[in-house]
């Protein structure tokens, strides 16, 4: 444990690899929202890390600026939380270099995100993949933060985090607070897709995944193509994994009452999935809809996003040459 009291500083970041989806906002997005008013934030594009596994960059500056417009139409407000783009602070690379002396190849390759990652991508098992957890760690750590919104995937970068943190803190001296995945219903969540296995991605399975850009017609489409079978046969039976999803699914947009009356259709086996289907898309275009409108207007003000992008960036730097100020004098970095 790290003699450090742990800080009321938040940050968490997205990959700019593709658009926003479900995953995202209730994984994350939807906390960054709620913590803005609560805590000092730091929320950033990840445009860095993207570059692990999408190298080609020609997509990257539309990309960026759909991430910041989508997560400006969720809630987050530019003017709360510091909102910047991971490439617009400089330092980052500076104690990336640091961490990487305190990171150890047996425990990167052991890491389960590169492990799938390398097994998708053979062609580009890149040092940057390697070390993705500890650019991770410089990113949160640049802010001093504490509590880092994320999903349930996220959850061993930050056990790793925290091993970084207290390796730096032991040898050059209490620095940093521990960092430590936060999520306010306590446990992490995972969206999972439409097709009953895995979970919503951005680039994974276009199909299974509800992104905010997607059209009333397509949320239908892909809604109703979800999993299901003939129903239960046997009262109070168990749901498949692919049912269980779907219920999973409806709790995130249905009304109680709704989501109650599918669940005693289904122990009475007389639950319909068609119609069922048909309330989930209606609720999911309710919720997407406006969104995507509100996204459309933001980027449409390009300016706006300019400013945006600038402020965050300014903001981001100034704390992060407070921390390296720190963190050079504890290393004994500074020689005149
Ligand atoms: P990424 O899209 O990988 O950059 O992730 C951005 C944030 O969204 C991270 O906090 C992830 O943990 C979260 N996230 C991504 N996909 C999901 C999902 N299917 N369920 C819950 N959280 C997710």
């Amino acid at each position: 444990m790290s003699a450090i009291i742990p800080s009321n500083i938040v940050m968490s970041g997205i990959r700019p690899t593709g658009m926003v989806h479900l995953g995202n906002y209730f994984g994350a997005i939807r906390n960054y929202v709620k913590m803005q008013d609560e805590f000092e934030c730091y929320f950033m594009v990840a445009d860095l890390h993207s570059l692990t596994t999408h190298p080609e960059t020609a997509e990257l500056k539309r990309n960026v600026r759909r991430v910041l417009a989508e997560n400006i139409a969720c809630g987050l407000d530019p003017n709360k939380a510091t909102f910047y783009c991971q490439s617009h602070v400089y330092e980052t690379g500076e104690l990336y270099l640091y961490l990487n002396m305190l990171a150890y190849k047996g425990e990167l390759e052991k890491t389960v995100t590169f492990k799938d990652k390398a097994r998708q991508h053979p062609e580009n098992i890149n040092a940057g993949l390697l070390t993705y957890p500890v650019l991770q760690t410089a990113d949160i750590i640049m802010h001093r933060a504490s509590l880092v919104p994320v999903g349930k995937d996220q959850e061993q970068h930050l056990e790793m985090a925290r091993n970084f943190v207290v390796r730096f803190n032991h040898r050059y001296g209490e620095i940093f607070p521990e960092p430590r995945a936060f999520n306010y219903n306590q446990e992490l969540i995972k969206v999972p897709g439409l097709d009953g296995s895995g979970k919503m991605s951005k680039s994974e399975n276009n199909m299974s995944t509800l992104y905010f850009a997607d059209d009333n017609d397509t949320i239908k489409k892909k809604v109703m193509k979800a999993l299901t079978d003939g129903g239960p046969t046997e009262m109070n039976s168990k749901k498949p994994d692919y049912i269980e999803n779907i219920f999973a699914l409806m709790k995130l947009v249905c009304k109680e009452e709704v989501i109650e009356k599918f669940e005693s259709d289904f122990n009475n086996c007389t639950i319909r999935y068609g119609d069922l289907k048909k309330q989930l898309a209606e609720d999911m275009i309710n919720f997407i809809t406006p969104v995507r409108e509100k996204t459309n207007d933001i980027l449409a003000n390009d300016a706006y996003l300019i400013e945006v992008m600038e402020k965050g960036a300014h903001k981001a730097r100034e704390s992060a040459r407070k921390t390296m100020d720190l963190v050079r004098n504890a290393m004994g970095l500074n020689y005149f």
